[in-house]
């Protein structure tokens, strides 16, 4: 296992610093190391979360070769060459681990943002204090734009959030996290070739959720209750100015409506009596309050904004592999985690092999099913069963994964 920097590496240094997971505790599992404290319902802090890690890649079979980055992967005639600021390997087999999230996601135009105004992603953002002062445009209101809107706005500053399409939750309903009834109804656990568009559900967005000790919900509503303007989508720069999209109404409207219908998935599950648990009745939050003429444009030059922070979403980084697996937008084309490249694999990627794939406790199964097709693959090559040396090692994992 190759690491360029450290065990959990990207909890440690690509997270801003009040985050929380906003799985709870009981749900961020991994094989063999589940949460056994004092409160199930709670959301780790990253040192939490590094700490979890941790404690699972200690016993761990896998020796894990940190401060080891991969420069290049190419395909070889009887497999793969991989170039690492440590030297080469030559493996018959290649797992890409490397993360969905590895850059952040910014559109073209911020290039025409005036010198002016600083900007900011959610690797380079630590806390509001690091901001210059005044006014704060926050760009995207999945997970991480909601959060870090209400963030800096509780620091005593305008914020403006600009919305695009987005995945509105209550934390919790029903008397549940929501993310219960997402992995009891069975949702989390609808496959990939069940799903009708894959493609879609691979890069839906994160959803308004954040995790707080109160458990509260951080949807439009609340950000406006605390005083952030809502603005529609930031379609592009011209002469300074941002232009917004008229169709905020529109996509709010929409995530209102899918919020309610999965809410009704989960009304239909509980009513078909499957669990044995009493829940609260069924409710709805109000619908998303819009203003009556949100601003479709804001002079940039003005000085109302000092910084921006794109919330606008996370990508892979394979910029390091001479394979050519990868789409017109950079995203690996696979089945379920099988690259159309002999013996080379993916973990950890949205949707892999399910929904719940895109979160931590997603990878067990998924683990399991790529690591038995690897097990194959290296059985018919030319080594045999028997013959690989990397082999009785994959063995292993796959027992311990069991
Ligand atoms: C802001 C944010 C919040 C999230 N919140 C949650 C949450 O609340 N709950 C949840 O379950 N999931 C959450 N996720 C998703 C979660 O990050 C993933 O499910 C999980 O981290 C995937 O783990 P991974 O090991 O596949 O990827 P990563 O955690 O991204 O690890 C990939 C590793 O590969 C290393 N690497 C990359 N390129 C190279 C290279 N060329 N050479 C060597 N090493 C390399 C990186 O340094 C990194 O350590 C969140 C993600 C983000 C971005």
């Amino acid at each position: 296992m190759l690491e360029r920097g450290e065990v959990a590496n990207s909890w440690r240094y690509e997270r801003w610093d009040s985050l929380r997971l906003l799985t709870p505790n009981w749900q961020c599992r991994l094989p063999g190391v589940h949460y056994e404290g004092p409160d199930p319902d709670g959301y780790m802090t990253m040192a939490e979360v590094v700490e979890v890690i941790e404690r699972f890649a200690a016993p761990a079979l896998a020796r894990v070769r940190t401060g080891t980055n991969v420069t290049s992967v190419r395909r070889t005639d009887d497999g793969y060459q991989v170039l690492t600021s440590r030297g080469e390997i030559r493996c018959r087999a290649v797992v890409l681990a490397s993360g969905a999230c590895n850059r952040p996601t910014t559109p073209s135009f911020a290039d025409a943002v005036p010198a002016t105004v600083e900007q900011l992603t959610p690797f380079s953002y630590r806390d509001p204090s690091h901001l210059p002062d005044g006014g704060v445009l926050v760009v995207g209101a999945s997970a991480t734009g909601v959060q870090l809107a209400a963030e800096v706005r509780r620091s005593g500053r305008p914020v403006i959030l600009s919305v695009g399409e987005h995945v509105r939750l209550p934390r919790t309903y029903r008397g549940r996290d929501v993310l219960w009834w997402m992995d009891a109804s069975g949702v989390w656990d609808q496959r990939y070739d069940e799903v009708d568009d894959l493609t879609r559900a691979r890069r839906l967005p994160s959803p308004q959720l954040v995790g707080t000790p109160e458990r509260g919900t951080l949807d439009l509503n609340a950000l406006s209750e605390m005083g952030v303007e809502l603005v529609g989508r930031w379609a592009a720069v011209r002469d300074g100015r941002a232009l917004f999209s008229g169709g905020l109404r529109n996509v709010c409207s929409l995530a209102d409506l899918k919020m309610n219908r999965l809410l009704g998935v989960f009304d239909e599950w509980a009513a078909a009596g499957e669990s044995r648990e009493e829940f609260d009745p069924p409710d709805r939050l109000a619908p998303t309050q819009v203003p009556a003429s949100p601003r479709l444009q804001l002079d940039l030059l003005s000085g109302e904004i000092r910084a921006i922070v794109w919330a606008t979403g996370f990508r892979p980084d394979y910029r390091w592999l001479e394979v050519p697996v990868l789409d017109a937008k950079g995203q690996l084309r696979h089945d379920g985690g099988v690259a159309d490249s002999p013996g080379l694999y993916a973990l950890g990627l949205p949707v892999l092999r399910r929904r719940r794939s895109t979160f931590i406790h997603g990878i067990e199964d998924d683990a399991r099913e790529v690591i038995e097709h690897l097990t194959r693959f290296l059985a018919t090559g030319p080594l045999g069963l028997a013959g690989d040396p990397g082999l009785g090692i994959v063995r292993e994992q796959v027992d311990r994964i069991r």
